[in-house]
């Protein structure tokens, strides 16, 4: 997951356990949401952009 306006990026994986711990130490639940846990500004999906960028365009409508 990477915010636009940080520019910091959170390792897939690891945005679990980051969401978690936000959650039980500040009561932050934006992460959770897909959104950046500091500003609020909603993630892109680096996984979900790098599987566009790999597979041809199917299904759109
Ligand atoms: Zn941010």
């Amino acid at each position: 997951m990477y915010c636009p306006k940080c520019l910091k990026s959170i390792q897939d994986e690891r945005v679990k356990e980051i969401s978690d711990e936000l959650r039980h130490t500040v009561g932050n639940r934006l992460l959770e949401q897909g959104m950046c846990p500091v500003c609020g500004t909603e993630l892109v999906n680096t996984a979900k952009a790098a599987d566009v960028a790999h597979g041809a365009p199917r299904g759109a409508s």
